[in-house]
């Protein structure tokens, strides 16, 4: 089979529940769900390695925070990560807006330079993905015309921040919508979908 262009669409969950907007005095409470975070790769992050390794050309755009896709990725170079709610591994200060790397094993959040609290470099849950990310993901599909777009993650197929780039695929020559599920018994199949998921749209 010709190895094909391919767009994956990974739903996330989990790790960005955790990191929505918080009035400062919860700082302490947000730091303390982002640093119990850490995970490693999983079954969803094999399938999109199995995905991504037969592909000619993949963009994997992931709403996980925690960077394991783009480490599981990395090595394919037909392969671009594009991490559409950011990572938190890094931070900004919300006083000075000095930017640093966060090392999660020091506990420490503060700001090395004015003490402030840093916040984590990430789009909370129900806010609107940054326009650069936005722009750069069109453009990809425009210019590539993926013949397949993968959605994992069974949990949000429909979440919005995915849904407007399944149609924009659709609009430009993408034939097939592919359910992944994260559930081994499951395995990689056409949602029953490939239909109720087209009417949706
Ligand atoms: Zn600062």
């Amino acid at each position: 089979m010709e190895a094909q262009t391919i767009l994956v669409l990974v739903g996330g969950a989990g790790a960005t529940e955790e990191t929505a907007v918080v009035a400062p005095y919860e700082m302490e409470k947000l730091w303390e769900g982002i640093d119990e975070c850490k995970r490693a790769p999983e079954v969803a992050d094999v399938h999109l390695l199995e995905l991504a390794a037969g592909a000619a050309r993949v963009l994997v755009a992931t709403q996980e925070t925690d960077g394991v896709t783009a480490r599981a990725l990395v090595d394919l170079p037909a392969c671009e990560v594009v991490e559409m709610r950011g990572n938190m591994h890094t931070a900004t200060c919300t006083a000075c807006y000095d930017s640093e790397h966060i090392a999660y094993a020091i506990g420490e959040h503060r700001c090395a330079h004015c003490g402030e609290w840093m916040m984590p470099d990430v789009v909370p849950p129900g806010a609107s993905i940054l326009t650069n990310t936005e722009c750069r993901m069109r453009a990809w599909i425009k210019t590539m015309r993926p013949g397949v777009c993968y959605v994992v993650d069974a949990a949000v197929p429909f979440a919005s921040c995915v849904r407007p780039f399944i149609q924009y695929a659709k609009q430009h020559g993408c034939a097939q919508v592919v359910h992944v599920s994260t559930d081994p018994s499951y395995k990689v199949k056409n949602l029953r979908g490939g239909e109720t998921l087209q009417r949706r749209l």
